[in-house]
């Protein structure tokens, strides 16, 4: 007995492998979109890193350009011959009423002084608007040669800024200075001037206190720091750090988009194979459940032109089972020496001859037995008995008509069913074949006198009459044929007696 099992431990899932293929596509997809944002962040912080410094230098010129202005206007005036003389000769009223017309010349300015060695304002200093924090700045000993600015916020709305112009003698003896205080106001407008909306920019000293700003960034920033020369003071540009741009919003919403029609076509054509391949496999199948149950077995078509070889070997494998199945019940069917249909082909079409009786069509039923067949061999051989066997199958073959059937049963026995005679007709039958055998006989050049002898009964009408049963009637009446001297037929009873 085949003792075929279906193994599926080891059966993979054509669908498991598709999610999978899905997944990591998908995988490799966010993989890519991430690189590409990653890359453009990059380069976009780059830009902006680019920009920041430009926008930083460019404030820092406008600066050093603002500064160095009232640099020169301060330092060109301590250096005027008139001044030296007035600081040198000049009473203190006059010093004063200098630097009262020197302010109306420069509404621009907070206050502008003149000071002694020690930093002394020469004149009033509330008149010439010289506050106590920048007369104390003044007097520090070194402020007259240091050119740095001096921050003052305390007065809101007076912020400025403070510079002092040493004023010489020809031979380098320190006479006094020249005060200037420029507002801070002039300092935000250049700030102001290079302000980007989305950036902030911040002016401090060397202590960390600011002197100017515009804008300010909360969270993460990006930050360029400049130093201004010769003041001590830092310029500090900052943007926010840009983590997603609408470029990177709209990269991402492509590279998804993309990755849903890839996903659609994979899984769309995934679903397409599947079914394709679930066809061929159903068909191929159909096949053979149709070459096992011995039908017509339909020929496998293949969706896919890479499975036709596949196919073309299955049909041809089902076309060579079918014909050997044939030739095999051909075989199963038929005696090898006569080529009649031998006992079992006789039992298979029994029932259609039964079928034809129980409608009241007459059947007969003849056995037919060769007379001393046995000293036949003995005389003159087997192979002379062969013969005797083909010309008895010969003349069988020439008197049944399609609708009859003879069959060898074994040995020199045979059986006819004959439909459509009457007692007579199988009568004059068996008088014919005994005629046709002799003949036959001397056909194949024999010249021997041998008998036939035959028993014949008639199918029955009623279903219970088996095949056993009009067997065992027709021995009979051939045994009787045998007793009764051999070479004839005996008949048993009348159609439809049984
Ligand atoms: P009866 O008149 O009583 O029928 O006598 P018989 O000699 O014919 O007796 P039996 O039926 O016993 O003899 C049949 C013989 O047929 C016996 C066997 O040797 C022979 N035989 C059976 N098959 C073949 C065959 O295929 N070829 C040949 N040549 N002889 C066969
Ligand atoms: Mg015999």
């Amino acid at each position: 007995m085949s003792t075929y099992a279906p193994q599926h431990r080891h059966s993979a899932s054509l669908q498991r492998h598709f999610l999978w293929l899905l997944l990591s596509v998908a995988g490799l997809f966010a993989a890519g979109i991430a690189l590409s944002l990653w890359f453009s962040l990059q380069a976009g912080g780059q830009t902006q890193q680019r920009l920041l410094e430009l926008e930083a230098r460019q404030a820092r010129v406008s600066l050093v350009r603002l500064l160095d202005y009232y640099h020169k206007l301060i330092d060109n005036t301590a250096r005027d011959p008139e001044l030296i003389d007035l600081m040198r000769v000049g009473t203190i009223e006059e010093q004063q009423q200098w630097a009262i017309s020197r302010q109306r010349l420069l509404p621009d300015l907070l206050g502008l002084a003149l000071v002694n060695p020690q930093g002394g304002v020469l004149g009033e200093a509330v008149s010439l608007r010289v506050g106590p924090r920048c007369q104390q700045d003044m007097q520090r000993a070194d402020t007259l040669m240091n050119i740095r600015p001096l921050l003052h916020r305390e007065v809101a709305g007076s912020e400025h800024i403070d510079l002092v112009s040493a004023v010489r003698e020809t031979d380098g003896e320190i006479l006094g200075g020249v005060f200037l205080s420029v507002r801070l106001t002039q300092l935000q407008r250049v700030i102001d001037d290079t302000f980007h909306p989305d950036h902030a920019l911040i002016l401090i000293n060397a202590a960390g206190s600011t002197i100017a700003r515009q804008g300010e960034i909360k969270g993460a920033l990006r930050e360029v720091r400049l130093d201004i020369p010769e003041t001590g003071w830092t310029l500090l540009a900052q943007a926010p750090v840009q983590r997603f741009t609408r470029g990177g919003e709209m990269q991402v919403l492509a590279g998804l988009l993309t990755l849903g029609a890839v996903l659609l076509l994979l899984g769309a054509t995934m679903l397409r194979l599947r079914r394709a391949m679930l066809r061929d496999i159903v068909s191929t199948r159909d096949a053979l459940t149709a070459l096992a149950r011995d039908e017509a077995v339909p020929a496998i078509v293949p969706h896919y032109v890479e499975f036709e070889p596949a196919a073309a070997d299955i049909n041809r494998i089902a076309l060579h089972l079918q014909e050997q199945r044939a030739r095999l019940e051909h075989l199963s069917l038929t005696d090898p020496l006569t080529e009649l249909p031998n006992r079992r082909a006789f039992e298979t079409r029994f029932p259609q001859a039964q079928g034809l009786a129980e409608r009241q069509h007459p059947v007969a039923l003849v056995l037919l037995d060769i007379d001393r067949f046995k000293g036949i061999n003995d005389r003159y051989g087997h192979g002379v008995g062969d013969q005797v066997l083909l010309a008895l199958a010969q003349s069988l073959k020439e008197l049944t008509r399609r609708a009859d059937l003879a069959a060898r049963l074994a040995g020199d026995e045979f059986v006819v069913l004959l439909s459509g005679l009457d007692t007579s007709g199988v009568n004059v039958w068996y008088q014919r074949l005994s005629d046709r055998f002799r003949s036959e006989l001397n056909a194949f050049g024999l010249d021997l006198q041998i008998g036939l002898s035959a028993g014949q009964t008639w199918l029955g009408s009623a279903s219970s009459d088996t095949m056993n049963d009009a067997l065992a009637r027709a021995d009979h009446a051939l045994y009787q044929a045998k007793a009764l001297g051999r070479g004839q037929l005996v008949q048993d009873g009348a159609p439809g007696a049984e």
